[in-house]
């Protein structure tokens, strides 16, 4: 039984919910819900840490202290974290392994080890006037951090890493259908002993406790990594106290793969690029556009490799593709594509559940690879968050360019070529946040990674990132020793 963590306790709450193993529809868990009282006293519990309490008030090092211990209790547990995040989302075994639970560590540590520079003040001459500015980087006081399903510890290892080593106090919200890892970690941090009300982790649904973390007057702070349909009732929510926002949104993202590309390395990394984590990736590349002159081979291995993706539970280390997230994900997938092959599209494979048995009680759903999309379609513009690549072709650069730049989101975009320059030109001319060439899915805690248009504002890593946390106060200091300032004389007196 998973509890509230609130104010340095484990509380239970009169309402439980069951947190359901995707691969096989089975309970996992059972975890406290939070009633709008609980999220009030977490708010409370982070206002009183912030205004009243040790932490923001203690130097980065000593901050630092309790990051890296946080770090290295989530390394002590990595096998447990990473088994329960593979249980309770889904996701193969070896990226939770490999990927997640190691980079939410590697994320405490980053902003642990680097980052005591960032928050120094500055002085600043005024050449012209008898006065000297300093500029503070202040910690911005309360925030709320709301998490979605589909990184559910590393997203949260983000927020949580950024939003500490500035100083602030927090309130944290997982996923209602993923809160275990993010419990798991609340336990890491009491054990690690930082003053209680720093960090309150409580579960619950948005539209139950949503609107009262984040229109709370005494939160400072809302970063918010979900939907787009979210992210804007959370901006009307915010709108009253006028509250700083970080907004991670949606996307539809491009992935450009031109005549000149390796052709093995385009393939296999466009299908990471859609298939990964079920496809279930904000940065998913759901839209591949290919070169006229490659296409036909580039389409026919992608899809002879997506035929031969293994599906299977997420505990299983030889599985290539678990289930999604929930069987109203995989309906509302399935439905996109049925709404697509009525627009005209041609399914050239999977989008299928599997017949096989051993998947009848999971959400599992055959990768489906999709030809013949046009930007009118629905399929081409809106998020379909699953494993559907939509393949089309162009035949030059412009086109290109048109194509990507056709949605409503920006979020990411990946080219392939070998040759560096049009890459680099290519980049300049993609409306998108993270642009990878050659690669995919590549973060870097040094990177500032965020969106633009319907993608969200905001930036998250990076130096940028960790100032969305911050705020800057100018001091103005009169500097006249002998005659005393003008404003004295102003009025005459
Ligand atoms: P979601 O928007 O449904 O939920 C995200 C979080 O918001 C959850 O914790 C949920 O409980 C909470 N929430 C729901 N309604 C709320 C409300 N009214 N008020 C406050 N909180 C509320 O998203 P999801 O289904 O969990 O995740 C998938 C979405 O997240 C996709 O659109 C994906 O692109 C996006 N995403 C974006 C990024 C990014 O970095 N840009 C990263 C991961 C996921």
């Amino acid at each position: 039984m998973y509890r509230l963590y609130i104010n340095g306790e484990f509380k239970d709450s009169s309402e439980k919910e069951r947190i359901i193993n995707p691969a096989t529809g089975e309970v996992v868990a059972e975890v406290a819900v939070a009633s709008v009282r609980d999220a009030a006293a977490a708010i409370q519990a982070a206002r009183n840490a912030f205004d009243k309490g040790p932490w923001a008030k203690l130097s980065f090092d000593e901050r630092k202290a309790f990051l890296l211990k946080i770090a290295q209790g989530i390394l002590d547990k990595a096998g447990e974290l990473a088994k329960l995040e593979t249980l309770n989302n889904g996701k193969p075994i070896k990226e939770s392994t490999f990927m997640d639970i190691p980079s939410a560590a590697k994320t405490f540590e980053h902003f642990a080890n680097n980052f005591a520079g960032y928050l120094q003040s500055e002085r600043i001459d005024l050449s012209d006037s008898n006065a000297e500015s300093k500029i503070l980087r202040e910690p911005l006081g309360v925030a709320v951090l709301i998490v979605p399903w589909n990184y559910p510890l590393l997203i949260s290892c983000w927020k949580l890493a950024q939003a500490l080593a500035a100083g602030n106090t927090v309130v944290l919200k997982p996923s209602s259908l993923t809160p275990l890892t993010a419990l798991e970690l609340a336990k890491i941090i009491h054990e690690v002993g930082l003053s209680y009300g720093v960090v309150n982790i409580i579960n619950g649904s948005g539209t139950r406790i949503g609107e009262a973390l984040c229109a709370d007057k005494r939160v400072d702070l809302v970063s918010f990594t979900g939907s787009n349909e979210v992210g804007k009732q959370i901006i009307g929510y915010c709108a009253k106290y006028a509250k700083k926002l970080i907004m991670e949104l949606g996307g539809k993202s491009a992935n450009i793969v031109l005549k000149d590309a390796d052709l093995e390395a385009a393939v296999n990394g466009s299908l990471c690029s859609i298939f990964l984590n079920q496809g279930q990736m904000c940065t998913a590349m759901s839209r591949i556009f290919v070169e006229d002159a490659i296409y036909d081979r580039f389409a026919s291995e992608f899809v002879s490799k997506a035929k031969k993706i293994k599906l299977g539970p997420g505990m299983d280390y030889e599985t290539q593709m678990g289930p999604l997230i929930s069987k109203e994900q995989r309906d509302k997938v399935i439905g996109f594509i049925e709404k697509a092959k009525k627009e005209g599209t041609k399914l050239l494979c999977g989008g299928k559940i599997p017949e096989d048995p051993q998947f009848k009680n999971g959400f599992f759903l055959e990768p489906a690879v999709l030809t013949d999309v046009t930007p009118d379609m629905g399929i081409f513009k809106e998020e379909v968050f699953g494993p559907v690549a939509c393949i089309s072709r162009f035949v030059n650069l412009e086109e290109a360019i048109e194509l990507a730049n056709n949605s409503d989101f920006a979020l990411a975009a990946c080219i392939w070529t070998q040759n560096k320059t049009t890459a680099e030109n290519l980049g300049k001319k993609i409306n998108a946040g993270t642009i990878w060439v050659n690669t995919y899915g590549m973060f870097y805690n040094e990177v500032p990674y965020g969106g633009f248009k319907q993608s969200g504002f905001g930036k998250e890593l990076g130096r940028e990132g960790f100032w969305e946390y911050t705020r800057l106060k100018s001091l103005v200091i009169d500097k006249s020793k002998d005659a005393k300032p003008l404003v004295n004389y102003w009025y005459g007196f």
